[in-house]
């Protein structure tokens, strides 16, 4: 950090939070040759990608994302060559589910042993899956992109619209005869926090399936933070500085720049702003809507979960709560303002496949769970009672817990609005419109600002892609260039 966080040194560009977005935009200006400094408010970068030590000595927890596909998946991570820069570990089984009577559903990288695992209906669920896996590159185009534009792979952009209708519709009952894949199914879709079915849900569940059955769902060695190192390693090498414990509060105090990139969501933009922002854009953002929230419990374990179906022990991720029907009820109650008696509970056990996480023999657990918008409901017990019934003395593993609620979450980041943790709900309208209607939704209507966070297009996830496509506007309307700079690590020319 050459320069005090409070100077007024002109800088070509500023970018207001250090998440996977902001880093994303502040690597692909500075990249371009241009110097960006980043103000973020927490004493580490990293935002929704930060590991830290919340339980016991020598546990270390992803605080909130910890497995990546859409990492894997994502146009910008590509280019940037993430994969020679951090390690990953992908398992073969990309996600368990397990239903009561230690049965499970299991999502294998390999299909055809997905198939032939689900029985009775494993053929049904290859016919929906496998077109999307087999073009998974050209699901996540779509899907990480705006839906105003026109696809580049139209025939895959209709399979995918075709197979999400179905899911996310009554109809979604008449392709399966037993509980195991229609589960796997809603137990991806319900990380939307959406009411089920829904057609936005069931996308958004269809590409994480395509994904799972492609390059996997694969998890960074050392956590999270090590894709949010690797991208702010980038950064310096290039002339960049990230400041931190500095939260912004008005843009009137940035110091002067060409370009001025907001990883936040568009109520802390109307904050930052105040005064200067245009009545109608302003209108535009009080109508964006943020969703339910989530409440957080991660655990320091003596012994790995002791999965009642033991192939679950070899999963990277394992969604709880029981069938289809018993998936959407709960969705459906945090959907109405309730919080469910029985919650669906998304659980990762990184220590299994990254052994450093936890000292010997030890295991970390990451888990979280839906809750109303601002519920200061603590669900450690409901979220243990759920693991339990699935897995018979989990309780007795447990050494040490921390519980965050969904208020506990906006506080620990202002980008998650009542413990929203997609940063704007994402149903249909708000992913076509995100956070407006405009085939450039990261330019706004104040000079040389834009958004580059998870509320603008494509929404939610660790892909950066926001700020990269909010980083391609800046260059092009402040720095008058299409030129795409080379964000490989060697920089060798594409
Ligand atoms: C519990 C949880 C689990 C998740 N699991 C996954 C997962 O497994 N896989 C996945 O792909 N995604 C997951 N996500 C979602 C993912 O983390 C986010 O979608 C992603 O981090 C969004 O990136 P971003 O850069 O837009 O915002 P963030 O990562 O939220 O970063 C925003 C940054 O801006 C900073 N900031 C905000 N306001 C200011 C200000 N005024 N001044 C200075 N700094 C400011 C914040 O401190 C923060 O560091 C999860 C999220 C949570 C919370």
């Amino acid at each position: 950090m050459s320069r005090a966080a409070g100077d007024r040194a002109d800088w070509d560009v500023v970018v207001v939070g250090a998440g996977p977005n902001g880093l994303a935009a502040a690597v692909t200006l500075a990249r371009a040759g241009l110097s960006v400094r980043v103000y973020e408010r927490a004493d580490q970068a990293g935002g929704g990608a930060a590991t830290r030590a919340l339980t016991l000595p020598g546990y270390r927890h992803d605080v909130c994302s910890a497995v990546h596909p859409m990492a894997f998946e994502s146009r910008f991570f590509r280019e940037f060559g993430l994969r020679s820069r951090v390690p990953f570990v992908t398992p073969d089984l990309s996600f368990g589910h397990p239903l009561d009577g230690g049965r499970a559903a299991l999502a294998y990288r390999d299909l055809a042993r997905t198939r032939d695992e689900l029985g009775r209906d494993g053929a049904a669920y290859e016919r929906l899956v496998g077109p999307l896996a087999a073009q998974a590159t050209a699901v996540a185009e779509f899907t990480g992109s705006s839906l105003l534009g026109i696809p580049a792979d139209p025939p895959t952009a209709i399979r995918f619209g075709v197979r999400a209708l179905e899911q996310g519709t009554a109809a979604w009952r008449a392709r399966f005869r037993e509980e195991g894949a229609p589960a796997m199914l809603t137990g991806v879709a319900a990380h939307t926090i959406l009411p089920q079915p829904s057609i936005a849900a069931a996308g958004a569940g269809l590409a994480l399936t395509a994904y799972a059955h492609a390059q996997g769902w694969p998890i960074p060695v050392g956590g999270s933070q090590a894709i949010v190192d690797a991208m702010v390693a980038d950064l310096r090498e290039h002339g960049g500085e990230v400041v931190l414990d500095h939260e912004v509060r008005s843009l009137r105090e940035l110091p002067a720049a060409r370009a001025t990139l907001l990883d936040v969501t568009p109520r802390a933009f109307l904050r930052l702003a105040g005064e200067a922002m245009p009545t109608g854009y302003r209108h535009a953002l009080e109508g964006f809507r943020y969703g339910g929230g989530v409440a957080k419990i991660d655990f320091a374990l003596s012994d790995p979960v002791p999965w009642a179906h033991p192939e679950l022990r070899r999963a990277g991720t394992v969604h709880v709560g029981g069938t289809r029907a018993e998936v959407a009820d709960a969705e459906n109650a945090v959907n109405a303002g309730r919080l469910p008696e029985r919650p669906y509970v998304l659980v990762s056990q990184p220590s299994l496949f990254d052994p450093g996480r936890a000292p010997d023999g030890r295991h970390t657990l990451w888990a979280y769970t839906h809750v109303p918008a601002g519920s200061v409901a603590d669900r450690r017990e409901a979220v243990i009672a759920q693991i339990e019934r699935f897995a018979p003395g989990f309780r007795d593993t447990i050494l040490a817990t921390c519980s965050r609620t969904a208020l506990d979450v906006e506080r620990h980041n202002p980008n998650y609005p009542g413990g929203d943790i997609a940063a704007g709900a994402p149903t249909m309208w708000q992913i076509i419109r995100r956070p407006v209607l405009t085939p450039d939704p990261w330019r706004t209507p104040l000079a040389g600002v834009y958004l580059a966070g998870a509320s603008a297009v494509p929404g939610p996830g660790v892909h950066g892609l926001a700020g990269w496509f909010a980083a391609r506007s800046a260059l092009r309307h402040e720095f008058g260039t299409r030129v795409l700079p080379d964000l490989s690590p060697k920089e060798t020319s594409r």
